[in-house]
């Protein structure tokens, strides 16, 4: 059976302040119940190891928004892998929409990103997702299909395997828009369906598929009981917390 992963994508927001006291409502709130999911949150740079440090001994883990995927050197304003590990991150977001649109993040930058996260350890969540206009001429599947085959070249099962990938509709990030559990269990299945064919179907059992777009308490549970779906990438729910709370007991 594979564990349900809900995570909060902070994104551009909050102080290394308001961050801690979030992340202590959820530590405190989680307290020891005994849960059946993995939690990450996944705050800004400047805020993640403060971060690591108060979830320390607690069952919420921590990611980073983005990397650069070389470990050192002339790459101005970039943070490195070997930077998150020192700090005690363990999962990362890569390809997040807003990273390809606002910065001009390219599939093959995602694929070496990926390779890169695997080398270090790192827990890569890589995201995929059509736009409005794709999904209105009827490019969804075809295009997102044309992400992962790039995102994935030359990336062995034994990885593959390991990988969440997060799909989320552009037209639903932010948007309060968010696609039916039908929609996105359709989607979901079919990449599962696309990894079975790329690599086996023992690796497509295994993969682990968020779906994120408008996730809130009160679409949690629907969103989370379909088969294919393996949890949730949060934004602006994430740092409401009751919001949060509730969509991380939706997955138990
Ligand atoms: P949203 O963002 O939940 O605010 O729509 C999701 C995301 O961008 O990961």
């Amino acid at each position: 059976m594979r564990k349900q992963v809900i995570a909060g994508n902070w994104k551009m927001n909050g102080t290394i302040a308001s961050g801690s006291i979030l992340i202590e409502a959820f530590t405190s709130f989680l307290g020891d119940k005994d849960l059946d999911c993995e939690i990450v949150v996944c705050p800004p740079f400047t805020a993640l190891e403060r971060a690591v440090s108060l979830t320390k001994n607690t069952q919420v883990s921590v990611g980073a928004q983005n990397m650069d995927y070389h470990d050192a050197g002339a790459f101005t304003g970039e943070v490195s892998p070997l930077m998150l590990m020192e700090i005690g991150v363990s999962y990362v977001i890569i390809g997040h929409s807003e990273r390809r649109e606002y910065y001009g993040e390219t599939d093959a930058m995602v694929n070496e990103k990926i390779k890169s996260a695997f080398f270090h350890s790192l827990q890569p969540i890589v995201c995929v997702g059509e736009s409005l206009e794709q999904r209105e001429a009827n490019e969804t599947i075809s295009f997102i299909h044309g992400q992962l085959k790039r995102a994935l070249q030359d990336i062995p099962a034994d990885q593959v395997e390991k990988l969440i990938i997060a799909y989320e509709p552009i037209w639903a990030i932010g948007t309060g828009k968010t696609a039916t559990a039908d929609q996105a269990e359709e989607v979901c299945k079919s990449i599962r369906e696309y990894i079975a064919e790329l690599y086996t179907p023992n690796v497509a059992d295994l993969v682990r598929i968020q779906y994120g777009g408008s996730v809130k308490a009160n679409n949690a549970r629907e969103i989370l009981s379909e088969p294919n779906i393996d949890g949730a990438l949060v934004g602006g729910a994430s740092l409401i917390v009751d919001e949060f709370n509730e969509i991380i007991m939706a997955a138990q």
